[in-house]
């Protein structure tokens, strides 16, 4: 039990920061997930073969760390496109292949947790199933890094209960992630709750990443949203790219093009840089992780034997 409960959410144990503890880094095939800033990209559904290895070329070139796609799609309408299932997955295990980027894919029914997980780097349960209490078991009992998406109208309490379920199986590997809320607000697609990040970290020791591309729906509020996150402290952004937007089956306004994620990489590596100068770097360090603070996650760093994260943005921050 942590010494000090917080003032706000209760019962959380597992997935609750204790005092002085460092955010806790989930390996990812080597890819460091809560330690400096990491980049998962990729189309909303692996449609081809052809536009997902495309794209999964694309954001490797670009500096992306994982590829995103998903095989089995929660869609609002049952006549949506609901995913190529197996033969997805199958196309992902080619452009992991081919890339070497882990891949991050959704599963959607508790029956196919083990052999989606066979497939998958990294489980993803949606925003749609944040509460579905056997998925959540399974995907525990799976060992498998889960990347838990936020309900779109859950309370950050009820979010870590859901953390709390998987833990609780005995899986440490689980990662948070923002993806906008439902408010009264109807000009964005959701409501991006920037918000969560010091609010995850203050209470978890969970990595929290943020999803711009579903938290606003607009194409070009990805860029302003994605900086603000990672000046906020977010360890890690989810991104839809696709190889050609206006021919996807699912979310074809919200994914970046090439040149855009290109661009909003270069961007990301400039805000990166002047965040890790020193001077900004301590001025940040009080909001970008525990008091304890950087000495402790580099501690953690120095206890862990994987590689360090290749590409740009392997100098930890927080
Ligand atoms: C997704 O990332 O593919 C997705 C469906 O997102 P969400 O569950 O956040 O709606
Ligand atoms: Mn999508």
């Amino acid at each position: 039990m942590h010494e000090k409960e917080s003032a706000v959410i209760k019962n959380i144990k597992l997935a609750a920061r204790k005092p002085g503890q460092k955010t806790t880094i989930i390996d990812v095939n080597g890819i460091r997930v809560g330690e400096g800033l990491v980049i998962i990209a990729g189309p909303c559904s692996v449609e081809t073969e052809r536009q997902t290895i495309e794209t999964a070329i694309a954001v490797k070139n670009a500096g992306a760390h994982m590829l995103r796609g998903g095989a089995f799609k929660p869609r609002t309408s049952p006549y949506a496109f609901q995913g190529l299932g197996l033969k997805g997955l199958k196309i992902l295990d080619k452009a992991r292949k081919e890339t070497g980027l882990p891949v991050v894919t959704e599963v959607v029914d508790t029956r196919d947790v083990s052999w989606v997980g066979e497939y998958a780097d990294v489980l993803q349960i949606g925003a749609r199933n944040m509460q579905n209490f056997s998925l959540l078991r399974e995907a525990g009992k799976s060992g498998k890094p889960i990347l838990l998406k936020r309900g779109m109208y859950s309370t950050l309490e009820e979010w870590l209960n859901c953390a709390e379920y998987i833990l609780a199986e005995g899986n440490p590997n689980v990662i948070l992630c923002e993806r906008g809320i439902r408010t009264f607000e109807t000009y964005t697609r959701n409501t991006l709750d920037l918000s969560m990040i010091p609010a995850v970290k203050h209470e978890s020791h969970l990595p929290i990443l943020i999803d711009p591309s579903h938290g606003t729906g607009i194409l070009s509020f990805i860029e302003p949203m994605s900086l603000a996150a990672v000046a906020a402290g977010a360890n890690g952004l989810e991104i839809e790219v696709h190889i050609d937007p206006a021919s996807a089956l699912s979310d074809k306004d919200q994914q970046l093009t090439v040149p855009m994620f290109e661009s909003l990489m270069n961007k990301l590596r400039k805000l990166r840089a002047f965040m890790d100068e020193p001077e900004m770097s301590s001025a940040l360090q009080e909001n970008m992780d525990t008091p304890a603070g950087k000495s402790a996650v580099q501690e953690n760093s120095a206890q862990n034997t994987a590689p360090p994260l290749p590409g740009a943005f392997s100098e930890a921050v927080d």
